[in-house]
């Protein structure tokens, strides 16, 4: 089985190295706070020193990085992986970043002679433990036949989107959409409560008509009908307005330079902006039904 050395062992890596080492993966494990890698070493991953030091004889290199700049970093900056691993290694990126973000690490990539997919996650923390989460890449076909194995290995479903950094641009139109519906679904919730409806009442009948989508019948922003749901406690994130927002302005970033008209996706933007200028970056991205019925500070 590939060597694979493993860079960012944050809120999502620290479990998915962990589970390329049940995979049975020989794992070298890097991350600049020496805790994560700490964590990763009691999971049976190697704890390794530096970039340097995780890549040295690794055939796969896998990273969850917090955005492009660290990527790029990592990669191509000073003693980065095109530095020091070998010819020909596969780089797996599965931070979610710019589309062109995503372009650059290709090009450069390919440029100092490696194989390159973008291959950014959908689902969370709760996930990326349980080796469930959905992979969505970019790059050519025959990277993305040697890339799925290993993606296998932390996730469930593995989708080939395209060439170079189609994995981004699939994750954020995926996630524009789920903070559109997210917010449709607290302004629903709302307003039926306003005029009368209970949350279960409503659930029962919205779930099953017209108005059903994932934002509610996994994840709903009301408290009561979906259990496992942030709105039961408090809304604790789950997903962070703070994350929400980052994934927002990466898709406004991408209209733009494609030319895509996004009108909800821009006043969506707005509302998890304002959100996070209140000081509500902690909150999940549901707390928008907190907020509507004025049960947050202004
Ligand atoms: P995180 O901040 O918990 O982890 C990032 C890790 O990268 C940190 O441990 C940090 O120390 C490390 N790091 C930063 N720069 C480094 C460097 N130069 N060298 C080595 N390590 C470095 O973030 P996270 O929640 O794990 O998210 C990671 C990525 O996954 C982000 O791009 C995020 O948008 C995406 N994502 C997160 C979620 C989620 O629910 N948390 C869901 C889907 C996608």
């Amino acid at each position: 089985m590939a060597k694979i050395a493993f860079i960012g062992l944050g809120n999502m890596g620290g479990g998915m190295c962990a589970n390329l080492v049940k995979a049975g993966y020989t794992v070298a494990a890097f991350d600049l706070n020496p805790e994560a890698v700490k964590g990763a070493a009691a999971e049976g991953a190697r704890a390794a020193t530096s970039v340097a030091d995780a890549v040295k004889d690794a055939e796969v290199v896998v990273s969850m990085l917090p955005a492009g700049k660290h990527v790029l970093g990592v990669y191509f900056g000073p003693d980065g992986v095109s530095t020091h691993a070998l010819t020909g290694t596969l780089l797996i990126d599965c931070s979610t970043i710019a589309v062109t973000d995503a372009r650059e690490a290709h090009a450069q990539a390919e440029a100092a002679g490696f194989l390159m997919v973008d291959a950014p996650v959908s689902g969370g923390t709760a996930a990326a433990d349980a080796g469930t989460l959905t992979f969505m890449v970019g790059g050519a076909a025959k990277t993305f036949e040697k890339a799925e194995p290993i993606l296998k290995g932390m996730g469930k479903d593995i989708f080939h989107a395209g060439g170079p950094g189609n994995g981004q641009a699939a994750k954020i139109a995926n996630n524009m959409l789920l903070g559109i519906s997210m917010i449709g679904t607290c302004e629903a919730f709302n307003l039926a409560e306003k005029l009368g409806l209970d949350a279960e009442t409503f659930f029962k009948i919205s779930s099953v008509s017209s108005g059903q989508c994932w934002s509610m019948t996994s994840y709903c922003p009301a408290p009561g009908p979906v259990p496992a749901s942030p709105a039961n406690r408090d809304y604790k994130p789950g997903f962070a307005v703070a994350m929400m927002l980052k994934d927002l302005h990466l898709a406004a970033d991408a209209a733009r330079a494609a030319g895509a008209e996004i009108r909800l996706g821009t006043h969506a933007e707005s509302i998890y902006q304002d959100l996070s200028e209140r000081g509500h970056d902690g909150l999940d991205f549901s707390g928008v039904m907190k907020d509507l019925k004025g049960d947050i500070s202004h």
